[in-house]
């Protein structure tokens, strides 16, 4: 299933979702709650044309995560999301 709608890659996430995680979640890997699909999250499709962003899986388009920011908070759904999994290396990497 494509959409129709423009959409940007997963890394246009990264400073919305800065405000939630310590850590770079783009550079996470997810596996999608429908398809199974694994990817980098970088690699979904990102569409931010409502009140807030919607990550799509790059291969069946099932909602993977959705964030919008209001005056009462961030509100993050994951629901679309199997699992993450961090490299820790990276993370030990970083924090030297
Ligand atoms: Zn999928």
């Amino acid at each position: 299933m494509s959409s129709q709608i423009p959409y940007l890659d997963g890394n246009a996430a990264a400073g919305e979702l800065s405000r939630v995680f310590a850590v770079d979640i783009t550079a996470a890997e997810g596996q999608c709650g429908s398809c199974g699909a694994t990817r980098r999250f970088a690699e979904a499709h990102l569409y931010m044309g409502g009140p807030g962003i919607v990550a799509r899986c790059c291969v069946c388009e099932h909602a993977l995560l959705r964030v919008v920011s209001t005056r009462h908070g961030i509100f993050l759904d994951i629901t679309g999301i199997a699992y993450f999994r961090f490299d820790t290396t990276e993370l030990k990497a970083r924090s030297g």
